[in-house]
Protein backbone atom coordinates (compact mmCIF):
# COMPACT_ATOMS: atom_id res chain seq x y z
CA UNK A 1 0.00 0.00 0.00
CA UNK A 2 1.50 3.41 -0.89
CA UNK A 3 2.54 5.37 2.07
CA UNK A 4 -0.06 8.53 2.41
CA UNK A 5 1.51 11.72 1.50
CA UNK A 6 1.93 14.18 4.59
CA UNK A 7 1.58 18.09 3.75
CA UNK A 8 3.33 19.22 7.27
CA UNK A 9 6.08 17.42 5.49
CA UNK A 10 6.00 19.25 2.48
CA UNK A 11 5.57 22.30 3.63
CA UNK A 12 8.21 22.04 6.40
CA UNK A 13 10.82 21.34 3.48
CA UNK A 14 9.53 24.49 1.37
CA UNK A 15 10.02 26.43 3.91
CA UNK A 16 13.15 25.33 5.11
CA UNK A 17 14.06 26.17 1.36
CA UNK A 18 12.46 29.35 0.26
CA UNK A 19 12.14 30.62 4.15
CA UNK A 20 8.60 31.91 5.80
CA UNK A 21 6.75 33.97 2.88
CA UNK A 22 5.39 37.17 4.36
CA UNK A 23 1.20 37.14 4.69
CA UNK A 24 -0.49 39.37 1.58
CA UNK A 25 -1.71 42.52 2.90
CA UNK A 26 -5.30 42.49 1.47
CA UNK A 27 -7.63 41.11 3.66
CA UNK A 28 -10.58 43.11 2.78
CA UNK A 29 -12.93 40.61 0.49
CA UNK A 30 -13.89 43.06 -2.35
CA UNK A 31 -10.38 44.33 -2.85
CA UNK A 32 -8.80 40.52 -3.21
CA UNK A 33 -11.89 40.25 -5.84
CA UNK A 34 -10.60 43.37 -7.44
CA UNK A 35 -6.56 42.07 -7.18
CA UNK A 36 -7.87 39.30 -9.24
CA UNK A 37 -9.66 41.58 -12.17
CA UNK A 38 -7.95 44.74 -12.38
CA UNK A 39 -5.11 42.35 -14.11
CA UNK A 40 -4.45 39.03 -16.41
CA UNK A 41 -1.56 36.58 -17.04
CA UNK A 42 0.87 39.60 -15.22
CA UNK A 43 3.43 38.84 -12.48
CA UNK A 44 2.85 39.99 -9.02
CA UNK A 45 4.34 43.41 -9.80
CA UNK A 46 2.65 44.69 -12.63
CA UNK A 47 -0.94 43.55 -10.62
CA UNK A 48 0.51 44.77 -7.66
CA UNK A 49 0.95 48.36 -10.05
CA UNK A 50 -2.25 48.13 -11.64
CA UNK A 51 -4.19 47.80 -8.06
CA UNK A 52 -2.24 50.64 -6.57
CA UNK A 53 -3.37 52.83 -9.40
CA UNK A 54 -7.36 51.68 -9.70
CA UNK A 55 -6.92 52.23 -5.25
CA UNK A 56 -5.22 55.80 -5.89
CA UNK A 57 -7.60 57.54 -8.47
CA UNK A 58 -10.84 55.60 -7.84
CA UNK A 59 -10.54 53.55 -4.61
CA UNK A 60 -12.36 50.40 -3.72
CA UNK A 61 -15.20 50.48 -2.56
CA UNK A 62 -18.54 49.87 -4.78
CA UNK A 63 -19.36 53.17 -4.74
CA UNK A 64 -16.39 54.65 -5.40
CA UNK A 65 -15.57 52.28 -8.76
CA UNK A 66 -19.57 52.92 -9.83
CA UNK A 67 -18.68 56.83 -9.70
CA UNK A 68 -15.52 56.48 -11.66
CA UNK A 69 -14.94 57.12 -14.96
CA UNK A 70 -14.26 54.23 -18.12
CA UNK A 71 -11.42 56.33 -18.90
CA UNK A 72 -10.17 56.08 -14.57
CA UNK A 73 -10.76 52.51 -14.42
CA UNK A 74 -8.71 51.79 -17.85
CA UNK A 75 -5.96 53.51 -16.30
CA UNK A 76 -5.28 50.95 -14.25
CA UNK A 77 -6.55 47.94 -15.85
CA UNK A 78 -4.26 49.12 -18.94
CA UNK A 79 -0.87 48.44 -16.38
CA UNK A 80 -2.46 45.10 -16.33
CA UNK A 81 -2.06 43.48 -18.77
CA UNK A 82 -4.42 42.70 -22.52
CA UNK A 83 -7.96 43.89 -22.96
CA UNK A 84 -8.17 46.83 -20.67
CA UNK A 85 -11.59 47.59 -21.57
CA UNK A 86 -13.33 43.93 -21.07
CA UNK A 87 -11.65 44.26 -17.15
CA UNK A 88 -12.37 48.12 -16.94
CA UNK A 89 -15.96 46.40 -17.36
CA UNK A 90 -15.38 43.53 -15.08
CA UNK A 91 -14.24 46.00 -12.13
CA UNK A 92 -17.64 47.71 -12.82
CA UNK A 93 -20.02 44.40 -12.81
CA UNK A 94 -18.06 44.03 -9.51
CA UNK A 95 -19.03 47.03 -7.69
CA UNK A 96 -22.46 46.50 -9.00
CA UNK A 97 -23.00 42.80 -7.26
CA UNK A 98 -20.90 43.87 -3.90
CA UNK A 99 -23.52 47.34 -4.00
CA UNK A 100 -26.31 45.78 -5.61
CA UNK A 101 -26.50 42.17 -4.02
CA UNK A 102 -24.56 42.39 -1.15
CA UNK A 103 -25.18 45.79 -0.28
CA UNK A 104 -22.17 47.02 0.33
CA UNK A 105 -21.76 44.47 2.88
CA UNK A 106 -19.27 41.60 1.64
CA UNK A 107 -18.07 40.96 5.21
CA UNK A 108 -21.29 39.33 6.23
CA UNK A 109 -21.09 36.85 3.48
CA UNK A 110 -17.93 35.85 4.96
CA UNK A 111 -19.92 34.72 8.49
CA UNK A 112 -22.37 32.51 6.28
CA UNK A 113 -21.64 28.34 6.38
CA UNK A 114 -18.89 27.68 4.37
CA UNK A 115 -20.75 26.41 1.52
CA UNK A 116 -23.28 29.32 1.61
CA UNK A 117 -20.36 31.71 1.47
CA UNK A 118 -18.87 29.84 -1.48
CA UNK A 119 -22.01 29.96 -3.38
CA UNK A 120 -22.20 33.88 -2.61
CA UNK A 121 -18.84 34.39 -3.78
CA UNK A 122 -18.90 32.89 -6.66
CA UNK A 123 -21.53 35.32 -8.12
CA UNK A 124 -18.69 37.19 -9.08
CA UNK A 125 -17.07 36.75 -12.03
CA UNK A 126 -13.80 35.00 -12.60
CA UNK A 127 -14.53 33.18 -8.92
CA UNK A 128 -14.89 29.66 -8.71
CA UNK A 129 -14.39 27.08 -6.00
CA UNK A 130 -10.26 28.17 -5.68
CA UNK A 131 -11.18 31.60 -6.02
CA UNK A 132 -13.82 31.77 -3.26
CA UNK A 133 -11.74 29.32 -0.87
CA UNK A 134 -8.82 32.21 -1.51
CA UNK A 135 -10.99 34.71 -0.07
CA UNK A 136 -12.64 32.73 2.64
CA UNK A 137 -8.87 31.92 3.48
CA UNK A 138 -7.11 35.45 3.33
CA UNK A 139 -9.62 36.55 5.14
CA UNK A 140 -9.67 34.44 7.59
CA UNK A 141 -13.02 33.19 7.62
CA UNK A 142 -12.52 29.44 7.00
CA UNK A 143 -9.58 26.92 7.64
CA UNK A 144 -9.32 26.29 3.79
CA UNK A 145 -6.28 25.55 1.68
CA UNK A 146 -6.88 27.66 -1.34
CA UNK A 147 -4.46 25.85 -4.30
CA UNK A 148 -3.78 28.24 -7.37
CA UNK A 149 -2.69 26.07 -10.84
CA UNK A 150 0.74 26.01 -9.57
CA UNK A 151 0.30 24.67 -6.33
CA UNK A 152 -1.68 22.32 -7.82
CA UNK A 153 0.06 21.11 -10.20
CA UNK A 154 2.98 20.77 -7.31
CA UNK A 155 0.81 18.51 -5.04
CA UNK A 156 -0.55 16.24 -8.03
CA UNK A 157 3.06 15.41 -9.30
CA UNK A 158 3.93 14.83 -5.26
CA UNK A 159 1.49 12.29 -5.66
CA UNK A 160 -1.17 13.76 -3.56
CA UNK A 161 -3.99 12.44 -5.90
CA UNK A 162 -4.04 11.58 -9.74
CA UNK A 163 -4.56 13.79 -12.50
CA UNK A 164 -7.96 14.12 -13.40
CA UNK A 165 -9.70 15.11 -17.07
CA UNK A 166 -9.96 18.72 -16.39
CA UNK A 167 -8.95 21.23 -13.94
CA UNK A 168 -11.57 21.25 -11.23
CA UNK A 169 -11.80 17.65 -10.79
CA UNK A 170 -8.02 17.50 -10.28
CA UNK A 171 -8.56 20.37 -7.44
CA UNK A 172 -11.30 18.63 -6.08
CA UNK A 173 -9.41 14.98 -6.00
CA UNK A 174 -6.47 17.23 -4.10
CA UNK A 175 -8.72 18.86 -1.98
CA UNK A 176 -10.12 15.18 -1.12
CA UNK A 177 -6.91 13.82 -0.15
CA UNK A 178 -5.87 16.96 1.76
CA UNK A 179 -9.06 16.92 3.82
CA UNK A 180 -8.18 15.33 7.06
CA UNK A 181 -4.68 16.81 7.28
CA UNK A 182 -5.37 20.16 7.27
CA UNK A 183 -4.05 22.30 10.15
CA UNK A 184 -6.47 24.67 11.95
CA UNK A 185 -4.09 27.79 12.24
CA UNK A 186 -5.16 29.67 9.17
CA UNK A 187 -1.63 31.52 9.20
CA UNK A 188 0.12 28.29 8.22
CA UNK A 189 -2.90 27.36 5.46
CA UNK A 190 -1.44 30.94 3.47
CA UNK A 191 2.13 30.07 4.16
CA UNK A 192 1.60 26.48 2.30
CA UNK A 193 -0.57 28.25 -0.34
CA UNK A 194 2.21 30.79 -1.06
CA UNK A 195 4.84 28.49 -0.32
CA UNK A 196 3.59 25.76 -2.87
CA UNK A 197 2.82 28.61 -5.21
CA UNK A 198 6.50 29.88 -4.96
CA UNK A 199 7.97 26.11 -5.78
CA UNK A 200 5.34 25.53 -9.12
CA UNK A 201 6.81 28.67 -10.07
CA UNK A 202 10.16 28.64 -9.53
CA UNK A 203 11.37 24.92 -9.78
CA UNK A 204 8.37 23.06 -10.66
CA UNK A 205 7.59 24.74 -13.51
CA UNK A 206 4.50 23.39 -15.87
CA UNK A 207 6.99 22.33 -18.54
CA UNK A 208 10.32 21.16 -17.74
CA UNK A 209 10.29 21.49 -13.94
CA UNK A 210 13.83 21.93 -12.42
CA UNK A 211 13.75 18.66 -10.25
CA UNK A 212 17.47 18.45 -9.76
CA UNK A 213 17.74 21.18 -7.19
CA UNK A 214 14.09 20.39 -5.59
CA UNK A 215 14.19 19.50 -2.06
CA UNK A 216 11.17 17.71 -2.49
CA UNK A 217 13.05 14.69 -4.76
CA UNK A 218 12.23 12.01 -1.76
CA UNK A 219 8.92 12.78 -1.27
CA UNK A 220 7.57 13.21 -5.40
CA UNK A 221 5.93 10.38 -6.99
CA UNK A 222 7.16 12.28 -10.34
CA UNK A 223 10.84 12.38 -9.61
CA UNK A 224 10.56 8.29 -8.67
CA UNK A 225 8.75 8.07 -12.20
CA UNK A 226 10.90 9.90 -14.12
CA UNK A 227 14.65 9.76 -12.62
CA UNK A 228 14.51 6.67 -10.34
CA UNK A 229 15.94 3.33 -11.78
CA UNK A 230 13.78 0.50 -9.85
S1 LIG B 1 10.97 16.72 -7.76
FE1 LIG B 1 10.44 17.79 -9.66
S2 LIG B 1 8.31 17.27 -10.05
FE2 LIG B 1 8.75 16.75 -7.93
S3 LIG B 1 8.11 18.56 -6.76
FE3 LIG B 1 10.28 18.77 -7.22
S4 LIG B 1 10.38 19.97 -9.10
FE4 LIG B 1 8.30 19.17 -8.90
Amino acid sequence: MPKRKLLTAVITSLQKFYGLPKPPKIKDPLELILWENVAYLVDDKKRAAAFALLKKNVGTGATQILAAEDAQLMEATRLGGMLPEVRAQRLRQIAEIAHWIFKDDLKSVLKKQLAEAKKALKKFPSVGDPGAEKILMLTRSYPVLALESNGLRVLLRLGFAEERKNYSQSYRAVQEALKAQLPADVDRLIAAHQLLRQHGQELCKRSQPLCEGCPLQGQCDYFKATYVCV
